[in-house]
């Protein structure tokens, strides 16, 4: 039985520009099937997108690409509403943008009841002002203002708790062409008492009391600070800062130069610069020397960077602390214009606070088998979400989390076959070698990586070999640059020969890193996923898909 299909993986030829049996052509040019309306609802609202791909750039969500969500809307609007704010407030999705979008959706689409219910789930999918300006501009786009989203825009200001909204007023001020002041416009929010009509009467028209907001609700003193940072000298914004804990984004242009203002944004509020913000900002507190090396407040980020509990605190991935690493250790900035001398205990730190940052990643329980590409063009390009980190570095890091995270985990190679020479360039054979990647440093894996010799990316081959092995594995995942080229047999087929013969559900992830579009995934098949580059989000949407 198994000897027979893995003799049929090798005869059964179906190359991957052929459609297999059930596919027809869509208006891309490549195959798709015919698929269930909820799936497909689930699937954009943790994907983005209704088919079985997970997109990095940014893209704008229409109507036209959320056919199923609309459907679903239509057909029983309770259920999809449920789905909706169950995804979005368990988080378990990505990225909140799809949820937002659908949500619009329902209250322009959706019958009496459902466009009411979706009203007041607004606050509940959007918890940030961001969020509600994303609302706003689907909502523009889906038929504009009625009189219900009128009303369900307002109830997001007026059932705020007034230091809430301060807050949401001052951090989060516009988005996709609309601010507070846009939607508080046309919203007109009523019959709030005096602590929000102040509020409302600053974002809208500047307008602020004699006294300050303060002067009538101590809670809104966050607005009086905001407003006096932005004509403050150095001084007084510096003692601002550490009274308020003001965010960075509330720094006038003017001092962002300054070293003592960045050293009282280190320093500020309970726990400091909040742990994102200061390894974005790393490279900007070197230039403008703060991090000067031997500076004091080097002290303050390397005691933050090796307390462990303050990287777990920061739930920051170990991807984002390695592209900081990166970008440090170059000693120039992205777009060229800023350089730094780095500092070796900093790097240091750093190096160790993207190990400790392991411990951020929620194992899923599952076997894993990676099948990471190796050849040079790995070392070109850089990933869309990460800036500094390249195809091979990325691909070794994600090798490196789920090996530490996973009990049970296997990393293969695509190279020539064993004794073989070649793959997809050389003429000959493609085959796996096996790479070990527990216990092992960066460089060191990265340096195992660009030693062996390379091989055709061929999608279908972990499922042969595992199959052939008799290795059991849930989830398998190709990490490869742009080439998802597939050899004899469609990676689909051999995901389903390897289940049939090995009686597990298992799933198969490519991932392009800096691909734009390519098309493995049957889009018919829950258990396939198709990563189109690479974005914080990434990791998260491997991760969820593989554990669910
Ligand atoms: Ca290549």
């Amino acid at each position: 039985m198994i000897q027979s299909i893995v003799q049929w993986l090798s005869t059964a030829v179906t190359p991957q520009s052929s459609p297999l049996p059930g596919q027809v052509p869509n208006s891309a040019g490549a195959f798709a099937w015919q698929v269930d309306d909820w799936t497909r609802l689930d699937r954009f609202l943790v994907l983005g997108a209704e088919g079985g791909s997970y997109y990095a750039a940014e893209r704008t969500l229409t109507l036209e690409n959320a056919q199923a969500v609309l459907a679903c809307v239509i057909a029983d609007g309770a259920r999809a509403l449920a789905r909706i704010v169950l995804i979005s407030t368990e988080a378990r999705a990505p990225k909140n943008d799809a949820a937002i979008f659908a949500l619009a959706v329902a209250m322009k689409r959706g019958d009496e009841a459902t466009r009411r219910a979706a009203a007041a789930a607004v606050p509940a999918v959007c918890r940030t002002g961001t969020h509600l300006f994303q609302l706003a501009t689907a909502v523009q786009a889906l038929g504009g203002w009625g009189r219900g989203t009128k009303r369900a825009f307002a109830r997001w200001y007026t059932e705020r708790a007034p230091r809430d909204l301060a807050w949401q007023l001052v951090k989060y001020q516009s988005r996709a062409g609309f601010s507070h002041r846009d939607v508080l416009r046309l919203a007109k929010p009523k019959g709030a008492d005096a602590t929000h009509d102040v509020l409302f009467r600053y974002a809208t028209r500047g307008v602020r009391p004699e006294g300050g907001l303060a002067s009538v609700d101590p809670a809104l003193i966050l607005v009086d600070a905001v407003e006096a940072a932005k004509t403050a000298d150095r001084v007084t914004l510096i003692r601002l800062i550490v009274d308020h804990a003001l965010p960075w984004e509330c720094v006038p242009t003017v001092h962002l130069g300054s070293t003592e203002v960045w050293d009282a944004l280190l320093h500020a509020g309970a726990h400091g610069m909040p742990f994102g913000a200061m390894l974005r900002n790393l490279a900007r507190m070197t230039s403008n020397g703060l991090l000067k090396a031997g500076a004091p407040a080097i002290d303050t980020v390397v005691a933050r960077l090796a307390d462990g509990e303050s990287v777990r605190r920061a739930r920051v991935h170990p991807l984002s602390v390695l592209a900081a690493l990166v970008t440090y250790q170059s000693g120039k900035g992205a777009r060229g214009s800023l350089t730094w001398a780095p500092a070796p205990r900093l790097v240091k730190a750093l190096d160790r606070a993207f190990y400790d940052a392991f411990a951020n990643v929620a194992p899923t329980g599952k076997r894993w088998m990676l099948a990471v590409d190796v050849s040079g063009s790995m070392d070109a390009g850089v990933l869309g979400g990460f800036p500094g980190l390249t195809p091979r570095i990325g691909a070794a890091a994600m090798a490196m989390v789920t090996a530490r995270t996973e009990r049970s985990h296997e990393v293969v190679a695509f190279t020539a076959a064993p004794n073989g020479y070649g793959g997809q360039w050389g003429g000959g054979t493609p085959g796996l070698t096996g790479l070990d990647v527990a216990g092992r440093r960066l460089d060191d894996v990265v340096g195992a990586m660009r030693a062996l010799p390379m091989g055709g990316t061929d999608c279908a081959l972990p499922m042969v070999h595992a199959l052939r092995r008799r290795i059991p594995v849930d989830v398998f995942v190709v990490y490869t640059d742009s080439e998802t080229w597939a050899g004899s047999v469609h990676p689909a087929e051999a995901l389903r020969a390897y289940r049939q013969a090995m009686g597990i559900p298992a799933k198969l992830v490519v991932v392009g890193m800096v691909s734009n579009q390519f098309t493995i995934a049957d889009p018919d098949d829950a258990g396939m996923l198709d990563v189109v580059g690479f974005d914080a989000g990434a990791p998260a949407a491997i991760g969820i898909f593989a554990g669910a």
